[in-house]
C-alpha cells in the first residue's frame, strides 16, 4: 500500500526545464531571475517583494526591518511553527502569546488587545492552514497602538482576505516556499510590503547589509569597488536556480489553488455529516488556498485516530504543539491554562492531506478511514 502524504510538491516538465535552463545560464545566483521572480510574485500578492532563502529567513528579515531589539515584545499565536517565535527571539525580544480562535486556529484579536503593553513592538498573525487571520481587526489594533502588524503567510500564499491578496495587507508579510507549502522553490521564501522603507531594510538585511548606492556612502574617498555596511546583515539570498523553479511554479498557482480548494470542499461535504468531528470552514470574507485541511475530534480520540490513520499509510499531521510548551520556553514559566483555546485546539486537531497530486481515490481512502474510525 502506498503512503498518502499530508503535503507534497507538484513538479512538472516545465518546472524541470526552467531549472535546467537556469543551470546553463550565466548566473547561478544574483542574476536576472531573482528580479523576474520578485515581479511575478508582486502580481500575485499585491505588493513589492524581496525573495529570501527560507520562510524562517523571511521572518528574520521582517523583524530586522522593524528594528526589533532586546526588551521589545512581540505578540504571537501559540499555534504555529516555532520559526515565528525563533526569528524574533534572536533579537532578544520577549515572546508574548495571545490565544487563538477555536474555529480557525488563528490569533484572537481580543486576546491580542489584552497582551499589549508599552513595550509591544509588533503583532504577528499566522494564517493557519491557509485561512487568513482577522487582519482588519489586527491592523486596527496595530495602528491605534503605533506598532507593526507582521503576517506569517507561510501557509496562505494565494489566499484572499476581503478580496485583497495575502501579502498586500499587513505592514510586512512573510512567505515560505518549502516543498509542502502551496508553492515551492525547494527551500525559499519572500517578504512583501507596500512600505518601501521597510522593504528596503528587508533587502539590505538579506544581502549582508551592503550599501551600494554612492549617494548613501559615509566613506567618500574609496574607489569604484567600494560598498559599505551601516548595519549588519546576513546572506539570505535566493539563488537564480531556485527563482527559476519559483517562476515556473507561479504560473500554475491558480490551478494549484482550485485543486486545493476542491479537495477541501470535498472534505467539508463528505465529513460534515459525521457528528464525531468538526471540519474547518471558510469565513464568509476569505478565499482560502488550503495548505492542509484541519479537523477537530474529541481529545481522547485524537491519538488513537492519528495512529490508526498512520497505520493505514495516511500520513496525517498535528499542527501544532503550542509554541510555549517547547522546552526552550521553560524559563518563561507559562501556564498552559492561560491559553485554554490553544490547548483545546492542540488536543483536538488533526491535519488531513491536501496537495495537488492527491488522487480522488486516495482522498476517498482518507474519508472512509475517518468515517469508519469515528462512527
Ligand atoms: C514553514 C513555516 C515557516 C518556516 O518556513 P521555512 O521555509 O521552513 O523556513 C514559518 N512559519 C510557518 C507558520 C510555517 O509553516
Amino acid at each position: 500500500m502506498t503512503i498518502i502524504p499530508y503535503g507534497r510538491q507538484s513538479i512538472d516538465k516545465q518546472d524541470i526545464e526552467s531549472v535546467v535552463a537556469a543551470l546553463s545560464g550565466e548566473f547561478l545566483t544574483t542574476g536576472p531571475l531573482v528580479e523576474l521572480f520578485e515581479i511575478a510574485l508582486e502580481k500575485l500578492v499585491g505588493a513589492p517583494c524581496v525573495t529570501v532563502s527560507s520562510g524562517t529567513a523571511a521572518l528574520h528579515c521582517a523583524y530586522a526591518a522593524i528594528g526589533l531589539k532586546a526588551g521589545d515584545e512581540v505578540i504571537t499565536p501559540p499555534i504555529t511553527f516555532i520559526a515565528t517565535q525563533a526569528a524574533a527571539a534572536f533579537f532578544g525580544a520577549k515572546i508574548v502569546f495571545a490565544d487563538v480562535q477555536i474555529e480557525t486556529g488563528n490569533i484572537d484579536p481580543r486576546s491580542v488587545l489584552n497582551a499589549i503593553t508599552p513595550r509591544t513592538k509588533a503583532i504577528v498573525a499566522v494564517d493557519f492552514a491557509g485561512h487568513p487571520a482577522e487582519l482588519d481587526e489586527l491592523k486596527e489594533i496595530a495602528k491605534s497602538n503605533n506598532i507593526f502588524l507582521i503576517e506569517d503567510a507561510s501557509h496562505s500564499i494565494g489566499s484572499l482576505y476581503r478580496d485583497k491578496p495575502i501579502g498586500s495587507i499587513a505592514d510586512l508579510t512573510t512567505f515560505s516556499f518549502f516543498p509542502t507549502k502551496n508553492l515551492t522553490t525547494a527551500e525559499g521564501g519572500a517578504v512583501s510590503s507596500k512600505n518601501p522603507e521597510l522593504l528596503k531594510k528587508v533587502r539590505r538585511f538579506s544581502r549582508q547589509g551592503m550599501v551600494r548606492d554612492p549617494k548613501e556612502f559615509e566613506l567618500l574617498k574609496e574607489g569604484a569597488w567600494h560598498q559599505e555596511v551601516h548595519e549588519f546583515g546576513l546572506n539570505y539570498r535566493l539563488p537564480d536556480v531556485l527563482c527559476a523553479l519559483g517562476i515556473s511554479q507561479l504560473t500554475k498557482i491558480q490551478q494549484f489553488k482550485s485543486i486545493r480548494k476542491s479537495i477541501a470542499s470535498r472534505y467539508m461535504l463528505e465529513l460534515s455529516a459525521n457528528e464525531h468531528l468538526t471540519v474547518h470552514r471558510e469565513k464568509a470574507y476569505v478565499d482560502v488556498n488550503w495548505h492542509f485541511f484541519p479537523i477537530r475530534v474529541p481529545a481522547e480520540k485524537r491519538l488513537p485516530l492519528f495512529d490508526y490513520l498512520r497505520d493505514n499509510n495516511v500520513f496525517v499531521q498535528v499542527n501544532y504543539l503550542p509554541a510555549y510548551r517547547h522546552p526552550v520556553f521553560s524559563n518563561y514559566k507559562i501556564k498552559p491554562s492561560e491559553f485554554p483555546v490553544s490547548e483545546q485546539f492542540y488536543a483536538e486537531e488533526i491535519s488531513l492531506p491536501v496537495h495537488v497530486n492527491l488522487s480522488f481515490e486516495d482522498q476517498s481512502t482518507v474519508i472512509e478511514l475517518l468515517n469508519r474510525f469515528l462512527s
